[in-house]
């Protein structure tokens, strides 16, 4: 989508902090960052948000979850925990209409959330 920011990034029309890229997720740092590691897993076919999944990208979210445990290896987060998070639609606090999930770590997360 031509004025969609995450596709700009996805197509290297926007510089992000790449952290990884194949054909159907890429990863990169958050610009306005939550927490000390706050990366998002962004696959490259847009889709709205969760509402636009259907049984077809089963595979894929359970790709966006083997990538944020990667991740967060990678980050050194892995020990003591972390989020993996979504969300949906304005209530949901979606700013960006490209689905994408955030995780969050190096820090104790709060719950509930805001
Ligand atoms: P959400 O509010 O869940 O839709 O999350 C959107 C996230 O995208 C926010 O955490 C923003 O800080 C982040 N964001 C927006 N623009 C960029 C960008 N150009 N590069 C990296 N992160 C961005
Ligand atoms: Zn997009």
């Amino acid at each position: 989508m031509s004025d969609c920011i995450f596709c700009k990034i996805i197509k290297g029309d926007v510089t992000a902090k790449l952290v990884h890229s194949d054909e159907r997720l890429v990863a990169f740092e958050d610009i306005n960052p939550q927490a000390p590691v706050h990366v998002l897993i962004v696959p490259t076919e847009h889709l709205n948000n969760n509402l636009a999944l259907t049984a077809a990208h089963a595979p894929l979210m359970g790709e966006v979850f083997l990538l944020a445990n990667t991740i967060a290896r990678s980050y050194g987060i892995d020990a003591t925990g972390f989020r993996v998070v979504t969300n949906c639609g304005s209530h949901g606090g979606q700013t960006v209409g490209h689905i994408h999930f955030h995780l969050l770590g190096g820090r104790p997360m709060t719950w509930p959330p805001g």
